[in-house]
């Protein structure tokens, strides 16, 4: 494909979003762990996976030589003239995702500047107070600026494109919204889209679900495992570090053992007591206790400030961290 498209620049994109980030998920896990592509019988280039995620991102709005997808598919306009999200929503937040993706792999501000507008404005003007998006049920689209009618759409799949789009802003800035986002889509959208016994599920979650129900399949049976995905991908969700930090994305009791940069492995736990608001952590990991410094080298804050990739330092100041964060009751740190 790679030759086919990025290296002959053929002009060819995808109509429906999501290979973006799943290529750059590809060149990510070949870069970490190099041995895997010499077990493959096919040749591995990683940096083939980048180039032809960012040339698929760059080709959107450049219609030349080909049909165009309009903007049902993210198709009318380059990225860095976009300033709103447009079309399909599931496309839509996938499709942002990669832009975001790129702007990670790449270091590039303006592909990150592209994705905060776009972000600003799904969220700030576009989003339902339980984390969904896409409004209208024809094309199953996203609507204009601040139209969220009570029976709007709302596929659960938009609103796990749209958790997956924030989990990434908050890779590449550490910036606290961004997890705030992804909490409200996990215990909103998240939960109400399949029943107790996981048999069954909702494709559309209006505000107003009166006379709906959940349904054992349906003709488009996209969503029960975008929902399995997403649940694959929560435990990775739930911290992130940089350098000696450690920093908690979500309140998720849970063991975890991370991989530290300038410390090693920790293998740290915690504890949510929902009645009480109290949230404790155990630091378990022996080997980390012993090689880390006299003063205390790794802090526990509610929200991440930076992430295991962070742009540049000038998205990670310590102020802005520091008036972000909200204690809960008690801290545990042994
Ligand atoms: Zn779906």
């Amino acid at each position: 494909m790679y030759d086919y498209m990025a290296g002959a620049n053929h002009n060819v994109v995808p109509g429906h979003a999501l290979p973006e980030d799943a290529l750059i998920q590809l060149y990510d896990l070949y870069k970490s762990e190099p041995k895997l592509a010499e077990k493959l019988s096919v040749p591995v280039k990683p940096e083939h996976y980048l180039q032809l995620a960012k040339f698929w991102v760059d080709q959107r709005g450049h219609t030349e030589g080909r049909r165009p997808l309009e903007a049902y598919a993210q198709d009318a306009e380059t990225i860095f003239e976009a300033k709103t999200i447009e079309g399909h929503a599931v496309r839509a937040t996938l499709f942002w995702t990669g832009v975001a993706d790129v702007a990670l792999a790449n270091n590039d501000e303006r592909y990150l500047s592209a994705a905060r507008q776009i972000w600003d404005n799904m969220v700030g003007r576009r989003m339902f107070i339980t984390g969904g998006v896409g409004a209208i049920h024809e094309d199953e689209k996203f609507g204009p600026d601040y139209f969220l009618p009570t029976d709007a759409y709302l596929e659960t799949c938009a609103a796990i494109g749209a958790g997956l789009f924030s989990w990434r802003m908050n890779e590449l800035t550490g910036e606290a919204k961004y997890m705030d986002v992804l909490e409200r889509i996990i215990f909103n959208s998240i939960p109400t889209a399949v029943s107790l016994d996981g048999t069954n599920y909702t494709y559309q979650n209006p505000l107003n679900a009166n006379k709906m129900n959940r349904w054992p399949w349906h003709d488009c049976p996209c969503c029960p495992p975008m929902l399995l995905k997403f649940t694959g991908m929560l435990p990775s969700m739930i911290y992130a570090v940089n350098g000696r930090d450690i920093y908690v994305n979500l309140f998720i009791g849970s063991t975890a053992k991370l991989q530290v940069p300038k410390v090693g492995a920790v293998e740290i736990s915690q504890q949510v007591d929902w009645n009480t608001g109290k949230v404790t952590f155990q630091v378990l990991s022996k080997k980390a206790k012993k090689n880390a410094p006299p003063r205390p080298h790794s802090r526990l804050g509610k929200r991440p400030r930076t992430a295991s990739r962070s742009l540049s330092e000038q998205h990670t100041t310590q102020g802005d961290w520091l008036s972000n964060l909200q204690e809960p009751e008690e801290w545990h740190t042994t």
